[in-house]
């Protein structure tokens, strides 16, 4: 979350500033703000709203200087306004700081330099004290790096930030949220994640924890917070992580539910490594599997899976819960933990805690140089290109095609799983999505939309309800069919929307009955089906595969539901408010 930015280059560097923000933007979009130094002094610009419009009324991207520093916000310390939007500055004007993450003692050393030092706070940010800290220590010290090495030794919990001082250097330090430096032929580029780098810059430099870099005219030094120089390895950036765009698409969302058929091809394609990982889950007495949100309905359904098809017990742990139930977890077992961009804080809590229990990590990640990736003994990729759109959606398929395969190992290929059907199945669907629009203009203004399904179908009415409340802002809910008649019914009545996931497999015919009690109630009735029933009041068709593929394939209509249900409602999917991508504070 947040994006943090450093530029050093040999010309203005604005407008580059600006282009790479917005390519940012995905991880948090409700201010921004660049601070450029000129000849002599920090120049900030900075306010409410996407990059677009900010910069319109700011002409941030004409201000002058060739060193900067960049920010678009997920606010977590602060209301949305134009003062607690980055960068903030020191007292004297001197260093200006941009910060992803929480300070988590902020409230002792903003009392501690408000009455020891005489500094007056203009945001309620957690942030500002970073600024003001470095320019205590550059003041008393001479040095960025000492500065740098004071500073971080005051501040508690997980941070990244890029600092800008006012003699020119331009430093930045991470310690458990993503930094990355961009090696470019005249720029040096400091970024929260590689999709920010302009085009000409294809080399980087992923930081290690607790490393700061520092540059000075376009030379850069690595050290650790001890302050020993460190040693790098320079690495190439793929193709496709460069200069993403929409292609022919409105929005990102509708890009990445298009791009499945290809990516379901691709996902976790490296046997090696699915050996390695299927031979470890057969070996370990407990395997655990965590993951947040998306990540999360993944691991509950890899417990339907590998139960079902491998006879093989596999736990689930939603990530953010797992210290508070981490007593019960088995020493030495396995923990298999995803994450679309191997940096969620939550799952890599939940690692932290698996290691202190020895456990053995495995994941499944987008990113192999992410900070999941580097804490696993094997990971596998989903291969699926940079997801934008902050609705998980063709990283999900990847990660439950990766699930089939592995249970397909543990079952000696028990089941018939041919992922070019697949990829031939999405096509169908995504070729004639007009049922689907129809559906969405008459229900665009509904207040509530229930998501049944049986079974393995349970997780993916999760999925599908995550999907609409996170984009279409109607409150959605994922039910297990059968615990309808245990509560939820009470909620039935003409106003009603039930959507209901019933593929002809072994749910369909206790699903009729649920659909038969869900009717009686006068609620209308949504089937997402491979077979018509009169009491759809609306059939959204999905092929007809192997029965033990549905989950697959039924996903992607009802990621198209969530998705035109939004533009319906004339929200821009790509962007949720109060969401942004990889969440990587707690
Ligand atoms: N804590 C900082 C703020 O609220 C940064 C937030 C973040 O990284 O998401 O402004």
């Amino acid at each position: 979350m947040c994006s943090i930015l450093g530029l050093a280059g040999d010309h203005d560097i604005a407008s580059t500033l600006i282009e790479s923000l917005k390519k940012m933007e995905y991880r948090g979009y409700d201010s921004v703000g660049v601070a450029i130094k000129d000849k002599s002094d920090i120049l900030v610009k900075k306010g409410v709203g996407k990059v677009n419009v900010v910069n319109h009324d700011l002409s941030m991207d004409k201000m002058s200087g060739f060193t900067g520093i960049g920010h678009t916000r997920w606010a977590t310390h602060g209301k949305v306004t134009k003062e607690n939007a980055h960068p903030h500055m020191c007292n004297t004007n001197s260093v200006g700081v941009v910060h992803n993450g929480i300070i988590e003692n902020y409230v002792e050393l903003r009392k501690d330099l408000e009455n020891n030092h005489g500094i007056t706070f203009k945001s309620s940010t957690d942030t500002e004290v970073i600024p003001n800290l470095l320019q205590i220590y550059f003041e008393r010290l001479h040095d960025v790096k000492k500065a740098i090495m004071a500073t971080v030794k005051k501040l508690k919990g997980h941070y990244a930030f890029v600092a800008l001082f006012k003699t020119g250097e331009l430093a930045g330090v991470k310690n458990h949220e993503p930094l990355i430096l961009g090696v470019g032929r005249t720029d040096l580029l400091l970024t929260s994640d590689v999709v920010g780098l302009p085009d000409d810059i294809s080399s980087a430099i992923y930081l290690e924890n607790n490393q700061f870099v520092i540059i000075k005219e376009r030379k850069h030094k690595i050290f650790d917070f001890e302050g020993n120089v460190a040693q790098f390895v320079v690495k190439t950036i793929p193709k496709n992580y460069q200069n993403v765009t929409k292609e022919s698409h409105k929005y990102f969302t509708e890009k990445e539910i298009f791009e499945q058929p290809e990516t379901i091809l691709v996902a976790g394609n490296d046997e090696e490594h699915l050996d390695k990982i299927a031979d470890l889950i057969h070996n370990s007495d407990y395997v655990y599997v965590t993951g947040s949100g998306t990540s999360y309905n993944i691991a509950v359904i890899a417990k339907y899976l590998f139960s079902r098809f491998a006879g093989k017990k596999v736990e689930h742990v939603m990530a953010s819960e797992a210290k508070y139930s981490s007593q019960y977890l088995i020493p030495n077992s396995t923990l298999f933990a995803i994450s679309q961009s191997g940096e969620s804080a939550d799952v890599l809590e939940a690692v932290s805690i698996g290691k202190k229990k020895n456990f053995k990590i495995i994941s499944m990640i987008n990113s192999e140089n992410s900070s999941l990736a580097r804490e696993s003994v094997f990971s596998i990729g989903l291969n699926c290109g940079p997801e934008i759109g902050v609705a998980a959606t063709k990283s999900f398929t990847s990660q439950m095609a990766i699930l089939y395969k592995i249970v397909n190992k543990l079952c000696d290929g028990c089941i018939d799983v041919n992922f070019k059907v697949i990829s031939e199945a999405y096509a169908s669907i995504l070729s004639d999505v007009s049922e689907i629009q129809k559906l969405v203009k008459d229900i665009k203004d509904i207040q509530n939309l229930f998501v049944i399904g049986r079974g393995i179908h349970y997780p993916i009415a999760k999925e599908a309800a995550l999907k609409i409340k996170e984009i279409t802002y109607i409150h959605s809910e994922g039910i297990a069919a059968g615990e309808l008649k245990h509560g939820p019914l009470a909620l039935m009545d003409g106003s009603a929307y039930v959507l209901v996931i019933n593929p002809d497999d072994d749910s369909y015919v206790d699903n009729i009955s649920t659909v038969n009690e869900i009717k009686s109630r006068d609620a209308k009735v949504i089937g997402v089906s491979n077979k018509p029933d009169a009491n759809y009041d609306y059939w959204i068709p999905i092929p007809t595969v192997d029965p033990a593929l549905y989950p697959l394939v039924e996903i992607v209509s009802l990621q198209l539901i969530a998705y035109y249900l939004a533009v319906e409602r004339g929200i821009d999917p790509d962007y949720p408010k109060n969401l942004a991508k990889s969440v990587t504070v707690k």
